[in-house]
């Protein structure tokens, strides 16, 4: 195997002044492998790479390529030798042409004076096309889509010759629809000998997509391991250590029915997708919503909080319909959306203004704010989340996915909601947030609350849910206990249509 290695990565070690990040890393990519990189936030992801591409200077170590030792001092001799980094903030320029944005700064040129316009856009079509892409490489790229540009980043980088990308979290700014295409994009590349660094939190991704996972905890490389021989618990185990990851292991919380539901929504239809979807939740119950991308999922959660209105059917909390998002937050909903940076926060603004803006009411009396009071709830929140913020008047934005969403979380856990509605909780999330939320979950459950959690990753359902409804194709198909759904794999079949088999209760907590 030795010499099928395109990267080796030996003993690599880096400091900031005073603190080593990197101990002792070892690293070894495989030609036409796809080689996931995984760990918490600081765990030195993004150091390992950003030595890998010149941006900061090896401490000690060693980098071959092609079994040859190179020297990476800066971004030219990562390019020369075939490293491209795809960014999560695309580095191409808006205001110029698909075409242009790949050749730039090698433009082909007639004599040496202007830039060959036919042949930049022939050889952006060309690349492009490997990808399997058609994109006008006319377009402008500020008329593209997220999920386009990307595809132009990587076309740019191919054109570079580059041999081995690397790609920091490249889904998160994707649509499903996107994603797929970029998930063929990598596997053509991968069948073409380019070899690919995958940067991920989402652990379904690493596991479809991905050959081996390396994971770094603390500056050190703790695991390296093909995805087919591992399960998630030993992933997760490995990236925390296995105390912390504690907070994903499932436990029956034994949830008392009998008495009045707090949600029941009844005979629910929400065109053109949700349709006669019943279901009622209980004080401390963790219901998990399990469907397919497209399956009605936000659209029912949107529905309970009065946001949408239903065509049929009704919703009540506590015996009361819920017409309005005023008389569902009156009545003690909260949702967090899965859109955290168009729905849940106001980036511009400080950590306390995001947390309370939702609470104003409860800390003022006619106009003027209860300033102290406010910065008590707030300096809680932040020691009951751990959010990793130096002040409460920290910009929001400054602050990293898995802390913007402990925010958004916090805001509504100040409210002591009734019912708490989180649609997609951990996405861009790092793992040791992942624990912290499900861990929030459980005990806001044992204090009395709702819970309604809608995620993609199955193994989060699995985790926190005391029972699982499974939607497909805008109905309710399934109604299960947690405890009698034996593997994700089961639910996994279940959310594509083939039904637990021997789920005894179906209709029975309907
Ligand atoms: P990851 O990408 O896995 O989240 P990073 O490589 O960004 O982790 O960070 C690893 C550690 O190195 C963190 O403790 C971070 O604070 C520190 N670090 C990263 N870059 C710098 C820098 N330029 N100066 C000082 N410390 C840094
Ligand atoms: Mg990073």
């Amino acid at each position: 195997m030795a010499n099928q290695a395109i990267l080796e990565m030996r003993s690599i070690e880096k400091s900031f002044g005073a603190i080593q990040v990197l101990k002792n890393v070892d690293f070894t990519l495989e030609r036409g492998e796809v080689h996931a990189l995984m760990g918490g936030n600081g765990a030195g992801k993004s150091t390992l790479m950003k030595i890998l591409t010149g941006v900061y200077k090896i401490g000690s170590g060693t980098i071959r390529i092609d079994s040859q030792p190179v020297e990476i001092s800066d971004a030219n001799d990562a390019k020369r030798a075939g490293i491209a980094m795809i960014f999560q903030e695309f580095s191409l320029i808006p205001t110029l042409t698909v075409a242009e944005n790949i050749s730039l700064n090698r433009e082909p040129r007639i004599g040496s004076l202007f830039i060959n316009d036919r042949a930049a856009t022939r050889k952006a079509k060309a690349a492009l096309e490997e990808l399997g892409e058609d994109i006008d490489p006319g377009t402008l790229v500020s008329d593209l889509s997220a999920g386009m540009m990307q595809m132009v980043e990587i076309a740019k980088a191919l054109s570079q010759n580059a041999k081995i990308l690397i790609m920091d979290e490249p889904t998160a700014s994707l649509s499903e629809g996107e994603t797929v295409t970029l998930f063929k994009v990598v596997r053509r590349l991968k069948a073409s000998g380019i070899s690919i660094i995958y940067i991920s939190h989402r652990m379904a991704e690493i596991f479809e997509l991905c050959d081996r996972v390396t994971v770094m905890r603390d500056g050190r490389a703790t695991m390296t391991q093909p995805c087919a021989s591992l399960t998630i618990p030993e992933l997760v185990d490995s990236m925390l250590g296995a105390s912390s990851a504690a907070a994903f292991t499932w436990h029956d919380r034994q949830v008392t029915h009998t008495g009045a539901p707090l949600l029941k929504v009844s005979n629910l239809s929400l065109p053109p997708r949700v349709r006669d979807v019943s279901f009622e939740i209980h004080p401390g119950e963790i219901v998990g919503l399990a469907g397919l991308m497209g399956s009605g999922r936000t659209e029912i959660a949107e529905a309970i909080f009065g946001r949408r209105p239903p065509s049929a059917g009704e919703i009540t909390i506590d015996g009361r319909p819920v017409t309005s998002q005023d008389a569902a937050i009156e009545a003690g909903v909260a949702l967090v959306p899965e859109d955290r940076r168009r729905m849940g926060l106001v980036l511009d603004h400080t950590v306390r203004d995001n947390i309370m803006l939702p609470n104003l009411e409860l800390f003022s009396k006619g106009s003027i704010v209860n300033d102290r009071g406010a910065a008590g709830v707030v300096r809680a929140m932040i020691d009951r989340l751990h959010i990793k913020t130096e002040s409460q008047t920290k910009v929001v934005r400054l602050l990293s996915g898995g802390n913007q969403q402990k925010i958004v979380l916090s805001k509504w856990l100040a409210r002591n909601p009734k019912l708490l509605i989180l649609d997609e909780p951990t996405i861009g999330v790092d793992i040791g947030a992942k624990g912290e939320i499900a861990t929030q979950i459980r005990e806001l459950a044992d204090a009395g609350a709702a819970i309604l959690v809608i995620s993609s990753e199955l193994e989060e359902l699995l985790s926190v849910s005391d029972r699982l409804l499974i939607l497909h194709d805008g109905r309710i198909a399934q109604t299960i206990q947690r405890r009698d759904v034996q593997s994700e794999e089961e639910l996994h079949h279940a959310v594509q249509g083939h039904f637990i088999a021997h789920a005894e209760d179906v209709h029975a907590s309907r």
